[in-house]
Protein backbone atom coordinates (compact mmCIF):
# COMPACT_ATOMS: atom_id res chain seq x y z
CA UNK A 1 0.00 0.00 0.00
CA UNK A 2 1.64 3.12 -0.82
CA UNK A 3 2.21 5.52 2.28
CA UNK A 4 3.03 9.41 1.85
CA UNK A 5 6.28 9.31 0.12
CA UNK A 6 4.97 7.16 -2.48
CA UNK A 7 1.94 9.14 -2.98
CA UNK A 8 4.02 12.04 -2.84
CA UNK A 9 6.52 11.19 -5.64
CA UNK A 10 3.91 10.36 -7.97
CA UNK A 11 2.27 13.61 -7.74
CA UNK A 12 5.88 15.58 -7.99
CA UNK A 13 6.04 13.40 -11.17
CA UNK A 14 2.87 14.14 -12.23
CA UNK A 15 2.72 18.12 -11.35
CA UNK A 16 4.39 18.96 -14.78
CA UNK A 17 2.64 17.34 -16.94
CA UNK A 18 -0.85 18.53 -15.36
CA UNK A 19 -0.57 21.51 -13.84
CA UNK A 20 -1.87 24.39 -15.99
CA UNK A 21 -2.94 21.71 -18.62
CA UNK A 22 -6.33 21.62 -20.26
CA UNK A 23 -7.79 17.90 -20.13
CA UNK A 24 -9.16 17.50 -23.55
CA UNK A 25 -10.29 13.92 -23.40
CA UNK A 26 -11.08 11.16 -20.91
CA UNK A 27 -11.72 8.12 -21.65
CA UNK A 28 -13.35 6.22 -18.71
CA UNK A 29 -13.07 1.99 -18.95
CA UNK A 30 -15.05 0.71 -15.97
CA UNK A 31 -17.57 2.59 -13.70
CA UNK A 32 -15.99 1.61 -10.27
CA UNK A 33 -12.38 0.51 -8.61
CA UNK A 34 -13.20 0.10 -5.34
CA UNK A 35 -16.08 2.38 -5.12
CA UNK A 36 -18.13 3.70 -7.77
CA UNK A 37 -16.75 6.56 -9.82
CA UNK A 38 -18.93 9.79 -9.86
CA UNK A 39 -21.64 9.47 -12.88
CA UNK A 40 -20.79 13.05 -14.31
CA UNK A 41 -16.90 12.35 -14.26
CA UNK A 42 -16.43 12.34 -17.63
CA UNK A 43 -18.27 15.54 -17.92
CA UNK A 44 -16.74 17.56 -15.19
CA UNK A 45 -13.32 16.66 -16.48
CA UNK A 46 -13.48 17.24 -19.89
CA UNK A 47 -12.62 20.71 -21.15
CA UNK A 48 -11.06 21.59 -17.15
CA UNK A 49 -7.88 23.11 -16.87
CA UNK A 50 -6.15 21.88 -13.51
CA UNK A 51 -4.83 25.09 -11.12
CA UNK A 52 -2.82 22.87 -8.43
CA UNK A 53 -1.92 19.41 -8.08
CA UNK A 54 -1.91 18.59 -4.11
CA UNK A 55 -1.52 15.60 -2.18
CA UNK A 56 -3.66 15.23 1.18
CA UNK A 57 -2.38 12.09 3.23
CA UNK A 58 -2.54 9.57 0.79
CA UNK A 59 -4.73 11.26 -1.78
CA UNK A 60 -3.93 12.90 -4.81
CA UNK A 61 -6.13 15.98 -5.22
CA UNK A 62 -5.91 18.17 -8.95
CA UNK A 63 -7.85 21.48 -8.49
CA UNK A 64 -10.16 22.22 -11.49
CA UNK A 65 -11.25 25.33 -12.91
CA UNK A 66 -14.59 24.35 -11.69
CA UNK A 67 -16.65 23.46 -8.94
CA UNK A 68 -14.85 20.29 -7.99
CA UNK A 69 -11.01 18.70 -7.72
CA UNK A 70 -10.68 15.35 -8.94
CA UNK A 71 -9.48 13.31 -6.36
CA UNK A 72 -7.36 10.02 -6.93
CA UNK A 73 -6.09 6.97 -4.42
CA UNK A 74 -3.48 4.39 -5.75
CA UNK A 75 -5.35 1.70 -3.04
CA UNK A 76 -2.62 -1.17 -3.50
CA UNK A 77 -1.73 -1.68 -7.01
CA UNK A 78 -2.50 1.80 -8.63
CA UNK A 79 0.39 3.03 -10.99
CA UNK A 80 0.09 6.57 -12.68
CA UNK A 81 1.95 6.41 -16.44
CA UNK A 82 2.44 9.66 -18.30
CA UNK A 83 2.78 8.97 -22.31
CA UNK A 84 3.44 11.40 -25.21
CA UNK A 85 4.84 12.28 -28.07
CA UNK A 86 6.10 15.52 -26.26
CA UNK A 87 8.00 13.38 -23.78
CA UNK A 88 10.17 11.51 -26.15
CA UNK A 89 10.72 8.10 -25.50
CA UNK A 90 8.79 6.77 -22.51
CA UNK A 91 9.65 3.95 -20.43
CA UNK A 92 7.07 1.20 -20.57
CA UNK A 93 6.83 -1.61 -18.26
CA UNK A 94 5.87 -4.90 -19.75
CA UNK A 95 4.64 -5.60 -16.43
CA UNK A 96 1.70 -3.37 -16.78
CA UNK A 97 -1.27 -5.29 -18.41
CA UNK A 98 -3.18 -2.22 -20.43
CA UNK A 99 -6.28 -4.00 -19.46
CA UNK A 100 -6.16 -2.40 -16.02
CA UNK A 101 -6.14 0.79 -17.60
CA UNK A 102 -8.96 2.43 -15.79
CA UNK A 103 -8.90 5.90 -16.16
CA UNK A 104 -7.01 7.52 -19.69
CA UNK A 105 -6.77 11.66 -19.19
CA UNK A 106 -4.99 13.49 -22.54
CA UNK A 107 -4.31 16.83 -22.19
CA UNK A 108 -4.14 19.51 -24.46
CA UNK A 109 -0.49 18.65 -25.69
CA UNK A 110 -1.68 15.24 -26.28
CA UNK A 111 0.18 14.30 -23.07
CA UNK A 112 -1.78 11.13 -21.87
CA UNK A 113 -2.24 10.09 -17.91
CA UNK A 114 -3.26 6.75 -17.29
CA UNK A 115 -4.77 5.22 -13.99
CA UNK A 116 -3.53 1.67 -14.28
CA UNK A 117 -4.55 -0.41 -10.64
CA UNK A 118 -4.77 -4.22 -11.48
CA UNK A 119 -6.16 -4.87 -7.77
CA UNK A 120 -8.98 -1.84 -8.17
CA UNK A 121 -8.53 -0.78 -4.30
CA UNK A 122 -7.82 2.58 -5.67
CA UNK A 123 -10.05 5.15 -6.12
CA UNK A 124 -11.95 8.20 -8.45
CA UNK A 125 -14.04 10.71 -7.06
CA UNK A 126 -14.69 14.28 -7.57
CA UNK A 127 -14.31 16.52 -3.99
CA UNK A 128 -16.75 19.20 -4.34
CA UNK A 129 -17.24 22.42 -1.99
CA UNK A 130 -14.25 21.62 -0.60
CA UNK A 131 -15.06 18.43 1.43
CA UNK A 132 -15.05 14.19 1.10
CA UNK A 133 -15.84 12.01 3.53
CA UNK A 134 -12.59 10.33 2.35
CA UNK A 135 -10.83 13.53 3.86
CA UNK A 136 -12.81 14.63 6.30
CA UNK A 137 -11.42 12.78 9.54
CA UNK A 138 -7.63 12.82 8.57
CA UNK A 139 -5.29 14.30 11.64
CA UNK A 140 -2.85 17.16 10.47
CA UNK A 141 -0.45 16.24 7.82
CA UNK A 142 3.38 15.40 9.41
CA UNK A 143 5.28 18.50 7.27
CA UNK A 144 2.70 20.93 8.32
CA UNK A 145 3.45 23.94 10.69
CA UNK A 146 1.16 22.71 13.51
CA UNK A 147 2.34 19.08 13.40
CA UNK A 148 3.86 20.14 16.46
CA UNK A 149 5.79 17.86 18.84
CA UNK A 150 3.17 19.38 21.50
CA UNK A 151 0.42 19.03 19.37
CA UNK A 152 1.41 15.28 19.12
CA UNK A 153 2.09 14.72 22.79
CA UNK A 154 -1.54 15.63 23.65
CA UNK A 155 -3.01 13.62 20.77
CA UNK A 156 -1.32 10.76 22.91
CA UNK A 157 -1.95 11.92 26.19
CA UNK A 158 -3.97 9.06 28.00
CA UNK A 159 -4.04 6.96 25.09
CA UNK A 160 -3.99 3.18 26.02
CA UNK A 161 -3.12 1.74 22.51
CA UNK A 162 0.20 0.79 21.74
CA UNK A 163 2.38 3.80 19.46
CA UNK A 164 2.37 1.51 16.67
CA UNK A 165 -1.41 1.16 16.22
CA UNK A 166 -1.10 5.16 17.17
CA UNK A 167 0.92 6.17 14.43
CA UNK A 168 -1.14 4.14 12.21
CA UNK A 169 -4.75 6.01 12.95
CA UNK A 170 -4.73 8.73 10.29
CA UNK A 171 -6.34 11.11 12.54
CA UNK A 172 -3.26 11.21 14.56
CA UNK A 173 -0.94 11.87 11.97
CA UNK A 174 -1.94 11.47 8.54
CA UNK A 175 -0.49 9.72 5.49
CA UNK A 176 1.84 6.65 7.55
CA UNK A 177 1.55 3.43 6.97
CA UNK A 178 3.16 -0.04 8.38
CA UNK A 179 6.75 0.88 7.09
CA UNK A 180 7.14 4.77 7.85
CA UNK A 181 5.84 3.90 11.16
CA UNK A 182 8.36 0.94 11.71
CA UNK A 183 11.21 3.08 10.89
CA UNK A 184 10.06 5.88 12.84
CA UNK A 185 10.13 3.92 15.62
CA UNK A 186 13.31 2.60 15.32
CA UNK A 187 14.89 5.78 14.65
CA UNK A 188 13.34 6.88 17.83
CA UNK A 189 14.55 4.18 19.92
CA UNK A 190 10.83 3.51 20.92
CA UNK A 191 9.24 0.29 21.32
CA UNK A 192 6.17 -0.55 19.07
CA UNK A 193 4.24 -2.05 22.32
CA UNK A 194 4.54 0.96 24.10
CA UNK A 195 1.37 2.43 25.44
CA UNK A 196 1.29 5.96 23.40
CA UNK A 197 0.19 7.29 26.80
CA UNK A 198 3.19 6.59 28.44
CA UNK A 199 5.91 7.90 26.69
CA UNK A 200 7.48 10.87 28.14
CA UNK A 201 7.55 14.23 25.73
CA UNK A 202 11.32 13.82 25.12
CA UNK A 203 11.04 11.12 23.78
CA UNK A 204 7.44 11.88 21.14
CA UNK A 205 9.97 14.90 20.43
CA UNK A 206 12.48 12.48 19.06
CA UNK A 207 9.55 10.50 17.22
CA UNK A 208 8.46 13.84 15.98
CA UNK A 209 11.65 14.48 14.36
CA UNK A 210 12.06 11.13 13.42
CA UNK A 211 8.55 10.65 11.19
CA UNK A 212 9.58 13.71 9.27
CA UNK A 213 13.45 12.46 8.99
CA UNK A 214 11.98 9.31 7.44
CA UNK A 215 9.58 10.79 5.40
CA UNK A 216 11.69 13.21 3.59
CA UNK A 217 14.57 10.30 2.81
CA UNK A 218 12.07 8.06 1.49
CA UNK A 219 10.75 11.10 -0.76
CA UNK A 220 14.14 12.24 -2.33
CA UNK A 221 14.58 8.10 -2.87
CA UNK A 222 11.37 8.39 -4.58
CA UNK A 223 9.23 6.30 -2.42
CA UNK A 224 9.73 2.05 -1.53
CA UNK A 225 8.97 -0.01 -4.45
CA UNK A 226 8.25 -3.29 -2.28
CA UNK A 227 5.29 -4.60 -4.79
CA UNK A 228 4.04 -2.09 -6.92
CA UNK A 229 5.00 1.00 -6.31
CA UNK A 230 6.71 3.04 -9.41
CA UNK A 231 7.45 6.50 -9.95
CA UNK A 232 5.08 8.77 -13.48
CA UNK A 233 8.62 7.82 -15.17
CA UNK A 234 8.10 3.81 -14.34
CA UNK A 235 11.15 4.10 -12.75
CA UNK A 236 11.39 2.02 -9.08
CA UNK A 237 11.75 4.22 -5.87
CA UNK A 238 14.34 2.93 -3.62
CA UNK A 239 13.84 3.24 -0.33
CA UNK A 240 13.74 -0.17 0.31
CA UNK A 241 17.32 -0.30 0.19
CA UNK A 242 17.67 2.23 3.38
CA UNK A 243 14.55 0.00 5.56
CA UNK A 244 16.72 -0.19 8.85
CA UNK A 245 13.98 -2.29 10.53
CA UNK A 246 11.02 -3.29 7.76
CA UNK A 247 11.52 -6.80 6.50
CA UNK A 248 14.41 -7.48 8.50
CA UNK A 249 13.77 -9.84 10.97
CA UNK A 250 16.58 -12.18 12.12
CA UNK A 251 19.31 -9.51 10.86
CA UNK A 252 21.42 -7.67 13.49
CA UNK A 253 20.66 -4.38 14.57
CA UNK A 254 21.81 -1.40 12.18
CA UNK A 255 22.30 1.20 15.40
CA UNK A 256 25.80 1.59 16.30
CA UNK A 257 27.10 -0.61 18.88
CA UNK A 258 23.62 -1.82 19.46
CA UNK A 259 24.50 -5.68 18.66
CA UNK A 260 20.55 -6.68 18.77
CA UNK A 261 18.93 -8.66 16.07
CA UNK A 262 15.40 -7.05 14.52
CA UNK A 263 12.74 -9.06 15.30
CA UNK A 264 9.20 -9.29 13.93
CA UNK A 265 5.95 -10.04 16.06
CA UNK A 266 2.16 -9.31 14.53
CA UNK A 267 -0.13 -6.21 16.29
CA UNK A 268 -3.28 -5.59 14.90
CA UNK A 269 -2.93 -8.21 12.37
CA UNK A 270 0.33 -6.67 10.73
CA UNK A 271 4.03 -6.95 11.13
CA UNK A 272 5.91 -4.95 13.27
CA UNK A 273 9.90 -5.18 12.74
CA UNK A 274 12.05 -3.35 15.61
CA UNK A 275 15.29 -4.37 17.54
CA UNK A 276 14.36 -5.52 20.91
CA UNK A 277 17.36 -4.33 22.02
CA UNK A 278 17.61 -0.46 21.46
CA UNK A 279 13.72 0.30 21.20
CA UNK A 280 12.13 0.97 24.42
ZN1 LIG B 1 19.17 -2.25 18.23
Amino acid sequence: MPELPEVETVRRGLAPHLVGRRIVRVDQRRPDLRWPMPPDLVQVLTGALVTDLRRRSKYILADLDRDASLLLHLGMSGRIRIEGEALGRFHHDPSILTRHDHLVLTTEDGTTITLNDARRFGAVDLVREGSHRLLAALGPEPFDEDFTPARLVSALAGKKAPIKAALLDQRIVAGLGNIYVCEALFRAGIHPTRASGRIGPERIARLHVAIREVLLLAIEAGGSSLRDHRQTSGELGYFQHSFRVYGREGQPCLRDGCGGTVRRIVQSGRSTWYCPDCQR
